[in-house]
């Protein structure tokens, strides 16, 4: 008998800004007592509401049981900057290089087709275009080495036929009212989520078709007969099919061990502000997405809604393989992004941050997804390798396939991805990893 007793669960270091102020319909269930289902999906993010509004197209009449740790949106997927990116955008490379002209052209084919599956969610659940924006996204340059690796990359994205644009420090003051930036590469196609309220507003659109249970983390899963039952503090459901969906916690599922980097990343955002409030448009225009030209540098984005406005702040990757980290460490990173956004925006030094977080990535030293038939009938859709909105979406939709046995082109080119490969051993990887990640965020200097 296979039994996996999940001795840690997830913790949400900080408040998301994007969950505290989005909205939810339905009050949270938790699993309660037995109950029975054709499908167990565990983990309620992009990847695992996904995977549900899959099954749900494929199997309309099965019955699917979603189950998640904590309240919805309160886990990494509401806690993201909410850029969903459609070309090449490779984290652990250090620069958003684009690979082979095959590999590149099926990364953005991938990546397209999960922005098309979100994108036919948001239009059929009703999400506005303060959740879902397909405004394309900025690469912002704010040093000689930004702009050198901007021209690099819009070169790169010209080879292979790829729109782009490329803004002059006047352009980029004009969009964010800032004086900190030399210049700019937009790329259209983009979508920007307000993450949170995308990720409630998938699971209200998903609500006649599943069961959502929150607050029901599981601690033991357990094979019974060809199926599974998963136990939570206060319930359990028997399926004969379970899809885990939970990113870098699969290795508390006995998968994957010794094989995934837990990466966390932290953002702030202010309070809101009115633009009357300043005698010029000191943050430019009403919404805006800035990458760094830099990867390692800041993501900044601008919102406002009903006249008021906020700005966002993601910056700092640490590695942490207990897949925890401690409020003092995001209260320590909140004050050097107060620092970030006063050089980039003087007139807002007033205006208080008023939500800070951080928030888990899983990586693969290879890039890629741990996928597939791990166990009979559990499958994984996890490791989205920093680009989770796009990457667990995809993942998430090619685990309810491969699990119903649906075939396609696509599936069978996902599930030739090899396995994540074998991490050094322990301490070799936190020191590798965490002098690269330092030396990295030197280099990136201003960017940040
Ligand atoms: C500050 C920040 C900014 C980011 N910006 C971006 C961005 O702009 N674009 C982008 O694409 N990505 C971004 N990311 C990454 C993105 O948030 C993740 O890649 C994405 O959330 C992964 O989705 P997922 O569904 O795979 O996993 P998750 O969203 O982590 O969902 C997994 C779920 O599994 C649940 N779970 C785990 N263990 C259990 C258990 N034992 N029982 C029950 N449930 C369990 C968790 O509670 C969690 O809700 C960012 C992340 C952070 C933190």
């Amino acid at each position: 008998m296979n039994t996996h007793t999940i001795k840690r669960l997830p913790v949400d270091t900080g408040v998301s800004g994007w969950e505290a102020i989005s909205t939810r319909s339905a009050p949270v269930r938790m699993l309660d007592g037995n109950v029975s289902a054709d499908w167990l999906i565990i983990g309620a993010g992009f990847a695992g509401l996904s995977a549900a509004r899959r099954l749900s197209q494929l199997r309309p009449h099965d019955s699917i049981v979603v189950v998640d740790a904590h309240e919805i949106a309160k886990g990494p997927a509401g806690r993201n900057s909410g850029f969903m990116i459609d070309v090449p955008h490779s984290l652990s490379t250090g620069e958003y290089s684009v690979a082979g002209e095959s590999a590149t052209a099926l990364e953005i084919e991938q990546n397209r087709f999960a922005i098309g599956f979100a994108a036919h969610a948001a239009a059929e659940y009703g999400m506005s275009a303060h959740t879902f924006d397909p405004s394309g996204k900025i690469n912002a340059a704010a040093t000689e080495r930004g702009l050198k690796l901007n021209l690099k990359y819009a070169k790169s994205l010209a080879g292979i036929g790829e729109k782009h644009e490329l803004f002059d420090a006047a352009q980029m003051r004009e969009i964010t009212g800032s004086h900190y930036y030399h210049g700019g590469l937009y790329t259209p196609g983009a979508v920007m989520i307000q993450p949170a309220q995308y990720i409630r507003d998938l699971a209200d659109g998903l609500a006649q078709k599943i069961s959502l249970y929150e607050r029901s983390p599981i601690v033991e899963l357990t094979k019974a007969g060809a199926g599974w039952v998963a136990k939570s503090h206060t319930g359990q459901v028997s399926a004969p099919k379970v899809i885990l969906a939970v990113n870098g916690h699969i290795e508390d599922f006995g998968h994957f061990q010794g094989r995934l980097l837990h990466v966390f990343t932290y953002a702030s955002m202010t309070a809101a502000y009115s633009h009357d409030q300043f005698s010029r448009p000191a943050t430019g225009k009403d919404r805006w997405a800035l990458l760094p030209a830099d990867p390692m540098g800041a993501t900044v984005r601008k919102i406002t809604e009903n006249g008021l406005s906020r700005i966002v702040i993601r910056t700092k990757f640490t590695y942490d393989p207990s897949i925890t980290v401690t409020p003092k460490r995001v209260a320590a990173i909140a004050e050097e992004q107060r620092q970030s956004l006063d050089a980039r925006f003087p007139e807002l030094k007033d205006t208080p941050i008023e939500f800070s977080w951080a928030g888990r990535l899983c990586l693969s030293r290879n890039s890629v997804p741990a996928f597939g038939e791990v166990e009979d009938n559990l499958y994984a859709a996890c490791c989205e390798n920093g680009l989770g909105t796009v990457k667990s979406t995809l993942a998430g939709v090619m685990a309810a396939e491969l699990a119903t046995g649906t075939e396609s082109a696509f599936l069978q080119r996902f599930s030739q991805s090899p396995e994540p490969s074998k991490l050094p051993p322990r301490l070799l990887t936190q020191l590798g990893v965490s002098s690269v990640i330092r030396w990295q965020e030197l280099r990136a200097g201003k960017e940040g």
